[in-house]
């Protein structure tokens, strides 16, 4: 039996007449640019999340762009993050001129590493107004943007404390985490992309609450941000045709909004059955005795801090065990092949092979296996069993 990576045909065929309504409705309404079902998915949103403001965009990469610009991020900034996540994390940076500047991960978690982030700051000469100087560039660090890289929280409440002490802005890209909890400095408990000065989220059809294509979203407590934020998005104009600065095309869809006002209300539900795979899959592995021949992800205490957008596994031999796994038809994926430092496009930023050691190690050990919400306690058994094959035959 073939155990596809991921699909979206089962949850839609379970929900199918309630999304075809809502399409419809748009349809009937003939607004489709911004309008109620945006504004009715912003207000749902931000209510859910706990957030003053919330507004819709293009895509989450859009999201990261519109927040930097609104925060007057640019040539002569530069803004740190990690570089095992997806492309668009930096590519915002570089896209509105500043400079990305990566620090590695904490290998068990992937998440950028809170102690790796202090020593660089600590040892930052600072501008007169208070920022540190990044050593390579001489620029200004303005910015952290922190990923909560495959739905596990990074542990905002270090990042919050560190980013106030040295003048920075923390940036949350929760693009892979919407509806997971994490911790503040106050010890209350809220959800990820909440806790920064802005947080960022993608609706990419394969994220945990996904859309009919792309589709984005900014979250922020600083309505003024907000404002700027939702001008941006439309050219830069607050009224019509008057454009008070440059902005992009980078609106939320209407039929992308009717279809998230949809979806929403699953996502809990969603989420709590990626919970519940993810636990299935560590007591079938202890059971093959796998759990130390391969490294399972990390499971924090409180188990609402992992929405486990993707369950990724490690391990030496990845590149065989997909291949094996391939044969049987069963899906995989691997994220991420190379580490943001050393693609070409970042290749002007000088980094080399060996600057973050952790993420281009992970980056040639972990496996993602099948994790979404519809997938049966029978698939997550043949993937634990063909890999309990796999390694059988390695003795
Ligand atoms: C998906 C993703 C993005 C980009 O979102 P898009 O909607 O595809 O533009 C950014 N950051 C991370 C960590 C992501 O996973």
């Amino acid at each position: 039996m073939a155990v596809p990576f991921f699909t979206t045909a089962r949850q839609h065929s379970s929900i199918e007449a309630e999304l075809f309504d809502a399409v419809k409705r748009v349809f009937e309404r003939g607004q489709f640019i911004l309008g109620g079902e945006v504004e009715s998915f912003e207000m749902a949103i931000a209510d859910y999340l706990g957030a003053r403001n919330a507004v819709g965009v293009s895509s989450g990469s859009s999201a990261l762009v519109l927040i930097l610009k609104a925060l007057d991020i640019g040539p002569e900034d530069a803004v740190i993050t990690t570089p095992f996540t997806f492309f668009s994390t930096a590519s915002s940076v570089a896209l509105v001129g500043a400079r990305p500047v990566f620090v590695d991960i904490e290998p068990r978690t992937f998440n950028l590493s809170l102690d790796k982030l202090a020593s660089l700051l600590n040892s930052c000469d600072r501008t007169d107004d208070g920022h540190p100087i990044e050593p390579a560039s001489k620029k200004a660090i303005k910015a952290v943007i922190l990923v909560h890289l495959f739905g596990l929280a990074a542990g905002a409440h270090g990042f919050c404390e560190l980013c106030r002490k040295f003048n920075l802005h923390l940036i949350e890209d929760a693009a892979q985490a919407i509806g997971t909890r994490d911790v503040s400095e106050d010890g209350s408990v809220g959800f990820c992309g909440t806790f920064g000065i802005a947080g960022a989220f993608s609706f990419f059809p394969t994220k945990n609450l996904g859309c009919a294509g792309d589709g984005g979203l900014v979250v922020t407590d600083d309505s003024g941000l907000a404002e700027r934020v939702r001008a941006l998005r439309d050219h830069g104009q607050r009224t019509r045709y008057r454009f008070d600065e440059l902005g992009l095309n980078a609106r939320l869809d209407a039929l992308q909004a009717a279809v998230l006002n949809v979806k929403l209300k699953y996502l809990d539900s969603y989420n709590a059955r990626r919970r519940e795979i993810a636990a299935l899959y560590r007591v079938l592995f202890k059971e093959y005795g796998l759990d130390e021949t391969i490294a399972l992800p990390h499971a924090p205490d409180v188990p609402e801090l992992h929405s486990y957008h993707q369950f990724v596994i490690r391990t030496p031999m990845r590149d065989e065990l997909r291949g094996f796994l391939a044969d049987r038809r069963i899906g995989t994926a691997v994220y991420y092949p190379l580490p943001l430092h050393l693609q070409p496009a970042f290749e002007y930023l000088g980094y080399e092979s060996g600057d973050a050691v952790e993420s281009e190690r992970a980056s040639k050990e972990v496996l993602a296996l099948p994790v979404f919400p519809e997938l049966e306690r029978s698939e997550v058994e043949e993937v634990v069993a063909a890999i309990a094959e796999f390694f059988e035959a390695k003795g």
